[in-house]
């Protein structure tokens, strides 16, 4: 594939040198491969590890079963952009016992026997962990400490990379049970919900949901649409179901969308699975996440063998596969078109 009569290695290696516009759109790459390329171009420096619901999803379940019944002895929140809300402080708290972790989206909320609970948003590169340890006072990447009596290993949040957007907030359990609780009000149905829950309703919902005339990878990670897909996942429900990123959702008939919901939550239900098997009883921060296409332009489809195609964009690159999802068409890149300089693509 050529840009303008030059490849995209080409492309990027005249970039850099020259132009901060072009650095910008010449970096295709969907990981942050260090300073060169990325403190300018990558936004969201570790796209590829970025918490989504099966993550998210995960983290609850060990955490549920490590924290449960434990007994809050202080919440500190040390970076100050991390506590969302002062109204209720996090020290209301404190004394109450952890019952459970449970994910929303790709919220967690650390429930409690008490009147209050911890809400928690992880964003791009939060992780949590309650391994045993002190906790490094100077450690910068910190943001949140909860600790308990007995002298529990603390439940720590620390953030990866220089832009703080992890949050934390206390919130009153009578506004969590009148839907008062703004970012969960605002999500739209689970994109994948536990066994034997009401299937038909979630389906119902997700159809009615995917019917928008947007194109469906923008679609999908929106959570007001459907709640807890981002960019690695999007990626992977498209590529197995066969679907463009960007089809709209409203070509889809009513079968169609019932039937993507169905696949979605086997993607997502098959991550789950994955992550049972291989993550301990106390997960690592980031968790590698088991893809098929997401950050693999350029390699082999595995199920078809033709080359993954990618539409690049400065935070992020959509992978697909083109022969599977696209008709054999490959997609405009993003990058150079927004520039005015037309893609060449000469197929090999
Ligand atoms: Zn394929």
């Amino acid at each position: 594939m050529r840009y303008a009569g030059r490849s995209p290695a080409e492309l990027r290696r005249s970039a850099f040198r020259s132009n901060k516009a072009l650095r910008r759109v010449a970096c295709g790459r969907s990981r942050c491969v260090g300073k060169r390329c990325c403190s300018l171009a990558c936004g969201p420096v570790y796209a590829g590890a970025v918490p989504e619901l099966p993550e998210v999803e995960i983290v609850a379940r060990r955490a549920t079963a490590a924290l449960a019944g434990r007994r809050i002895t202080s919440v500190s929140v040390v970076g100050f952009n991390a506590l969302r809300s002062l109204d209720p402080p996090p020290g209301v708290l404190e004394g109450a016992t952890v019952t459970e972790v449970q994910r929303r989206g790709k919220l967690l909320l650390l429930d409690t026997d008490g009147d209050h609970l911890l809400l928690i948003h992880l964003m791009t590169g939060g992780g949590m962990t309650w391994k045993a340890g002190k906790v490094n006072p100077r450690d910068r990447a910190m943001r949140v400490v909860v600790r308990f009596d007995d002298d529990d290993p603390p439940l720590r949040i620390r953030e990866r990379g220089t832009r703080q957007a992890m949050w934390v907030r206390a919130i009153r359990r009578a506004d969590l049970d009148a839907g008062e609780i703004a970012e969960l009000a605002k999500l739209g149905p689970e994109a994948w919900w536990p066994d034997g829950a009401e299937s038909n309703e979630q389906i119902a919902q997700i159809a009615a949901a995917l019917d928008q005339p947007r194109p469906l990878h923008s679609l999908l990670r929106d959570n007001r649409s459907l709640a807890g897909v981002g960019r690695t996942w999007s990626d992977e429900i498209l590529w197995a179901a066969h679907r463009s990123p960007y089809q709209r959702g409203s070509d889809l008939t009513v079968d169609e969308r019932t039937a993507f919901a169905h696949l979605m939550r086997d993607v997502l239900e098959a991550a789950l699975e994955h992550y049972e098997r291989k993550i301990p009883a106390v997960p690592a921060e980031k968790l590698t996440k088991p893809v098929q296409v997401h950050g693999k332009v350029g390699e082999a489809c595995p199920s078809c063998g033709a080359t993954l195609r990618g539409v690049f964009f400065e935070s992020h690159t959509i992978a697909y596969c083109p022969t599977e999802q696209t008709g054999g068409k490959v997609l405009k890149d993003r990058r150079l078109s927004r520039l005015g300089i037309e893609a060449t693509v000469d197929e090999d």
